[in-house]
């Protein structure tokens, strides 16, 4: 064995307990928000870091990967970018540990109140699409902004901390160090944007301009005084029926689950035992958002959902259960640090599976309904998910360069920015007089910071591939062909390939965005 392996093979052997336990103190907090389990959170997050940081290790994982290759190679590379991210004073890896548990617990807990009665965002979310009167919309709107409030100057401060860490290691902010160590070129990534910037930015404005009428027309209002709390949901990154199809009736006696489960179970992919150890259901004191989390990449991946019935979350199971069974696929014989999945492929994945809430050939083939009546709403449905591709490209341009100006300048003035953003590339306008940190009510902000940019990518993956299984397997829903093409092709690899190099094996080309182009012209 190279001496490069034998260092890789000792790392890995002690890290891979820190990181599954600390894995579960996360779970464990989302699923229960008390201080017990904060502590515990902070505590075995700390000691992660605390390996991570270790300088020397560092130093022998540098040597090593200078005379390294093939495998072993890209093993320390993952290893290496795993320890820069942490070669930073104590003192402030823990602050920023401490700060981010605090943060995640304000989130859980808080609650908006409309109409003086608590309510969880499954409820905002419910007002927003099915209420009429416009001042209950309001209430629900600006009470889904109250935990923004709340957390602002946290954020603020870990922007702060996030900074002086990848300063520590001779980054210029936090954002340039999360896109280097995660195999992305910010330059490149900005060059994506204007470019899906340049392609939505006539058809969304030609889309929104037609919604806007249906909307003025529902509210009876004119079109100028519509406000954000008219459009479906508390960040317009969703579609509202106006601008789409609802489909809820039509899943109105569904079981979300299920129906998942039957969704995997066509393409041949195991679901159950994930489900088994997952906590899918909302209530008091549990994150009111979704995740899927591999804990010990040895099989323990769990899903937090919040599910209720509608298409809303049979998407987000569709998706978290992509993450699962990617997650699953990884072949278990890789070294550790390889079974492990990029965030673009694997939301790439999350995507394509989600997409299939509100796909034809599934509600036909999975959901049992009546062919005529899909055959009716076939054509709508495609310009529905082209409209609901276009709706979040926008909204990515809008958190992607925020995140951008967050973490140049914390000091700035950043309630002016996001709205600034909101009116350029979502066309909504700021309502008049509001100063409040509204960008601080988005979670990813704060406890997933500079990740959205994945989502826009995972499209992009998901259109390319969506073409792959097309032209290969006649399509995706209950077609086992496309299942194995997806385990062998993507999700057995791991990261033993680099991302971009293991998507143009798969599909035969670069990443490219010609396909979600196509996807998006349907709107
Ligand atoms: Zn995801």
């Amino acid at each position: 064995m190279t001496n490069a392996a034998a260092v890789t093979d000792r790392i890995e052997a002690e890290l891979a307990p820190l990181y599954a336990a600390s894995s579960r103190a996360a779970w464990e907090i989302n699923v229960l928000a008390n201080s017990e389990n904060e502590a515990r959170r902070v505590e075995l997050e700390t000691a992660l870091s605390d390996f991570l940081a270790d300088g020397e290790r560092f130093a022998t994982i540098e040597q090593a990967r200078a005379e390294a290759t093939g495998t072993a190679r890209r093993r320390l590379d993952l290893l290496r970018a795993s320890f820069l991210r942490n070669q930073v004073p104590t003192e402030l890896r823990t602050r920023i540990i401490e700060l981010e548990a605090a943060v995640e617990m304000t989130f859980s807990l808080h609650r908006g109140v409309v109409r003086g009665r608590r309510v969880d965002d499954n409820e905002i979310l419910s007002m927003l699409r099915e209420s009429d009167d416009p001042g209950e919309r309001r209430e629900a709107w600006e009470a889904s902004k109250t935990v923004g409030a709340a957390v602002a100057d946290d954020v603020r401060e870990l922007a702060r901390l996030r900074n002086a860490a990848a300063r520590a290691v001779g980054q210029r902010d936090w954002f340039a160090l999360s896109l280097s160590t995660s195999e992305m070129d910010e330059e490149k990534l900005f060059a994506t944007l204007d470019e899906v910037d340049g392609a939505t930015a006539v058809p969304f404005a030609r889309w929104k301009g037609d919604l806007d009428e249906r909307l003025a027309a529902r509210f009876g209002c004119s079109v100028a005084e519509l406000a954000p709390w008219h459009y479906a949901d508390p960040f317009f990154q969703e579609v509202p029926v106006e601008g789409g199809i609802d489909i809820d009736p039509l899943l109105a006696a569904g079981d979300t689950v299920a129906l998942s489960e039957r969704t995997f179970d066509g393409i041949g992919l195991e679901t159950r035992e994930v489900l088994d150890r997952s906590d899918l259901f909302p209530r008091d004191d549990k994150c009111q958002h979704a995740f899927c989390i591999d804990i010990d990449r040895e099989g323990d991946v769990r899903v937090l959902a919040n599910v209720v019935p509608g298409q809303r979350w049979l998407d987000t199971m569709l998706h978290e259960l992509g993450h699962a069974t990617f997650d699953g696929g990884i072949d278990p014989t890789l070294p550790w640090m390889l079974r492990d999945c990029h965030t673009l492929v694997t939301e790439g994945i999350a995507i394509l599976m989600g997409r299939l809430a509100g796909d034809a050939d599934w509600l036909e083939r999975v959901l049992g309904a009546d062919l005529a009546t899909v055959a009716e709403i076939a054509a709508d449905l495609r310009a529905a998910r082209g409209a609901e591709m276009l709706v979040f490209a926008r909204w990515v341009l809008v958190m992607t360069n925020f995140e951008r100006s967050l973490y140049a300048d914390p000091e700035s003035d950043l309630d002016a920015r996001w709205w600034e953003l909101v009116e350029r590339y979502q066309l909504v306008a700021a309502p008049a007089g509001r100063s409040s940190a509204d960008w601080a009510a988005k979670i990813h902000i704060a406890c997933a910071p500079v990740y959205y940019h994945c989502y826009l990518y995972g499209h992009l993956v998901a259109s390319q591939l969506s073409a792959t299984l097309e032209r290969e397997c006649g399509g995706l829903v209950d077609r086992p062909a496309a299942g194995a093409l997806l385990r062998e092709r993507i999700f057995h690899p791991g990261q033993s390939v680099r991302w971009d190099r293991l998507l143009e094996q798969a599909t035969g080309e670069p990443l490219t965005a010609k396909y979600f182009g196509g996807d998006i012209s349907a709107a």
